[in-house]
């Protein structure tokens, strides 16, 4: 539901609106959105919450809300949204990289990947000190300890640093520690997790969930966004299907279809969407060919060590043909990847 207050309704008639809602049981949030005079025109008043509301000063009226209504949506914001991470912008018509291994495993296993993505381009470190294990007896993270090695690699290479939280507890952690906190695809739709995020203060990487369709999608952006937190990116990292020659199947269609409902940045992740070294490269430059926003991708020294997902990850070299040819891919459509 939204009260549509007078445009001179001072900050005192508004937080008495707020009180109100909030007395209702309900939450209150603000809003900018453009309503057409014939909206205004339209009393709604049936509903009770309404009822209580519509008498207060500076209420203009009472609309009943439309999912086209919503913070992530295009219809609040018709601009693209920019999210800054450190220096590095997200959702200004370039391509952001982000690159590093699926997990940290040990100081100079980040240290030096981080090194090598960084000489070839790579703006954000990737990298999970807390892993969402399929089985309970996998390698789980080196958890706090791993934060204080993607720290130490951002101290030495100037790379922001983006890693996962699974829990509240971790959440608070890596806000401590990150430059960007994600959200994994099997903890798209944990609310209180989503709603705890929200409140850190550091922008969040949202990844698609495996099942998850676009306005689930949009809706768990919402309630990072609703607790305070509007700088949101999403990642499309495949969708479960029963393709058995890949780990997940790259939706490449989310992405226009994602960017024509939202003006929040979206970028892929060709790494866990194929589990495949062998796709990586053909899929990064479709996704950059499809409008993406960046490529979030696995990046291993010795990949046959990796303690997670090791066939997925190339090496830096091959980083580095990613790179050079993404470039000359982004300039026929007149973008850029961008690099330090
Ligand atoms: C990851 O990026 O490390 C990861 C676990 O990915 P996803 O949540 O997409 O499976
Ligand atoms: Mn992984």
């Amino acid at each position: 539901m939204i009260v549509v207050m007078n445009n001179s309704a001072s900050s005192g008639e508004i937080n008495r609106v707020k009180e109100h809602i909030k007395h209702l049981g309900y939450k209150p949030h603000n809003v900018r959105i453009q309503i057409s005079p014939s909206q205004t025109d339209h009393k709604i008043s049936q509903q009770i919450i309404g009822e209580h509301i519509e008498d207060l000063p500076g209420v203009v009226n009472i609309l009943e809300d439309s999912p086209q209504e919503k913070l992530a949506s295009r219809n609040h914001r018709r601009e693209n949204t920019l999210v800054r991470v450190g220096e590095v912008v997200f959702g200004d018509g370039n391509a952001v990289m982000i690159a590093g291994p699926c997990a940290v495993e040990s100081r100079d296993q980040v240290l030096e990947t981080a090194n090598r993505v960084r000489e070839n381009g790579a703006q954000v470190l990737r990298g999970g000190a807390f892993k969402p294990r399929t089985s309970p007896y996998s390698f789980q993270g080196l958890g706090e300890r791993g934060l204080e090695f993607l720290a130490e690699a951002r101290e030495i290479t100037g790379l922001p640093v983006v890693t996962e939280a699974v829990d509240q507890e971790s959440a608070r952690l890596v806000a401590q520690y990150a430059d960007m906190i994600q959200i994994g695809a099997r903890n798209m739709q944990n609310f209180s997790l989503l709603e705890a995020v929200g409140k850190l203060g550091k922008p969040v990487l949202l990844k698609r969930g495996m099942s998850a369709t676009l306005k689930e999608t949009l809706l768990s952006a919402e309630y990072i966004m609703s607790n305070g937190c509007p700088d949101v990116v999403v990642c499309e990292r495949g969708i479960r299907t029963f393709s058995r020659h890949s780990r997940n199947t790259l939706d490449l269609g989310f992405i226009p279809a994602f960017k024509s409902e939202s003006h929040l940045p979206i970028i892929v992740d060709p790494s866990h969407a194929s589990g495949r070294h062998d796709s990586i490269l053909p899929l990064s430059y479709a996704a950059i060919g499809a409008g993406a926003d960046g490529i979030m991708v696995d990046v291993h020294s010795h990949p046959e060590h990796a303690k997670v997902d090791g066939f997925q990850a190339i090496l830096p070299g091959e980083f580095a043909e990613m790179m050079a040819n993404l470039r000359a891919l982004a300039k026929v459509l007149h973008r850029n990847i961008g690099s330090i």
